[in-house]
């Protein structure tokens, strides 16, 4: 079946730069073809379809992809790897309605991990993959709201708790676990 315009909805139209790198004119138009991509390496190589849209301006006829083509390219690595798209991962944190960073706070994810995966530049490993469409289920994260929750309503708790469980180690135990935590400190 041929591809045409009418089955791509994603192509985001008005965030694409329509001038022409080549002349500079503002002459540029989309047709979608099908192409196929080689991905990894020796035996486990394969070739994945994916359709593309190729800018092609009508003044000077020179031919382009843009982001548009790379991002649906690595969305055609992640089908093929059965791991989430980065739209699907952004789409599981925007329906919990969270900053990345509460995300981040919440999940125990790294903000910047978060942003690689959500833009395309890292694919995450099963394990996160796994993690991620746990992450999908409301009551999940509500469980795991609920585990951050001291820490982030009482801001001055802990630091006064912590005071009385110190007095109640002993000296050399307080010493031996502060060398131990800097001995860790200079090993990374
Ligand atoms: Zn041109």
């Amino acid at each position: 079946m041929e591809s045409d315009h009418t089955a791509h909805s994603h192509d985001d139209g008005g965030n694409v730069d329509r001038t022409c790198p080549q002349c500079g004119e503002a002459s540029v138009t989309t047709f979608w073809h099908h192409d196929r991509f080689r991905y990894g390496t020796g035996d486990s190589a394969v070739d994945l379809p994916v359709d593309l849209p190729v800018r092609r301006c009508a003044s000077c006829s020179f031919e382009f992809l843009d982001h548009e083509g790379e991002r649906l390219r690595h969305e055609a690595v992640c089908r093929h790897l059965g791991v989430l798209t980065p739209a699907e991962v952004l789409g599981i944190r925007k329906r919990h309605g969270m900053a990345r960073a509460k995300f981040a706070r919440v999940t125990g994810f790294g903000e910047a991990t978060l942003n690689r995966w959500e833009n395309g530049l890292v694919i995450q490993n099963l394990a996160n993959d796994r993690y991620l469409r746990l992450l999908d289920k409301p009551w999940v994260v509500s469980v795991l709201k609920s585990l951050s929750a001291p820490k982030l309503a009482q801001p001055q708790g802990p630091a006064s708790s912590n005071l009385n469980k110190f007095r109640v180690l002993n000296v050399s135990e307080q010493q031996r676990r502060s060398q131990s935590g800097f001995r860790l400190r200079l090993a990374s």
